[in-house]
């Protein structure tokens, strides 16, 4: 599950946010989340996700037009618009902003799926979408060769060890808590102690000593710096 394309949620209603992401985990899309429209395109420029999930009204200074107008300047990503209200379909069909498609709230997760994998399947004939290479200081994960080096020195682990490390190095910046890290490296379907987290979270951090600058949040879970 950990190969599916990056789908970037930029919504601030955590219980859609959280629907959303589920679904999309559910159907082997990875994702990532911003809650505000600076936080998003900062996302996007870090990250670069194959697909963005647009709100509309956000918090902050950028509303989701704002964001994909900006967006534009400097990125080919698909975008899709969740839209709230029927003023808004208006105004994305009407402002020409590049938007390759919306939803409108509510929405079911089926139909966002399908939205989603239908617009990421026209952009795929246009781009060829190889498997990422992350450089974190002196680490390296590499998505292709399915490996993780230090210095250039390839670091064997096992394979829950990379899969949690490629999740933390993903999401880096973020904190994430143990059950996500299940879900992510595990898989949702996993059911086991989270304390398995702990665990490996060791083992990485024997492997890699200093290069992994991975913090303990405390009573939460960890972050990647
Ligand atoms: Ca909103």
């Amino acid at each position: 599950m950990i190969d599916g394309p990056l789908v970037l949620v930029v919504e601030d209603d955590p219980n859609i946010a959280d629907l959303v992401d589920l679904y999309l985990r559910k159907n082997d899309f990875r994702t990532i989340r911003a809650v505000d429209g600076a936080t998003g395109l900062a996302a996007v420029r870090d990250r670069r996700p194959d697909l963005v999930l647009l709100d509309i009204g956000l918090p902050g200074d950028l509303d989701g037009f704002d964001v994909c107008q900006q967006l534009r300047a400097s990125s080919e990503v698909p975008v899709i618009f969740m839209t709230a209200r029927d003023d808004e379909v208006d105004r994305v069909m009407g402002l020409k902003l590049g938007a390759d498609d919306y939803v409108s709230k509510p929405f079911s997760p089926r139909e966002l799926v399908a939205r989603v994998e239908a617009v990421l399947r026209r952009s795929s004939a246009d781009k060829p979408d190889g498997p990422r290479r992350h450089e974190v200081g002196d680490l390296v994960v590499d998505e292709m060769a399915h490996e993780a080096s230090v210095g250039g020195q390839s670091v064997e682990l096992t394979r829950r060890e990379y899969d949690l490390l490629l999740a933390l190095v993903e999401h880096r910046g973020l904190t994430l808590s143990r059950r996500q890290l299940l879900d992510l490296a595990w898989g949702t379907d996993w059911i086991g102690d989270e304390r398995t987290v702990d665990v490996h979270v060791r083992q990485l951090r024997a492997k890699f000593d200093h290069h992994l600058d991975l913090r303990t949040v405390r009573g939460t879970g960890y972050r990647m710096a």
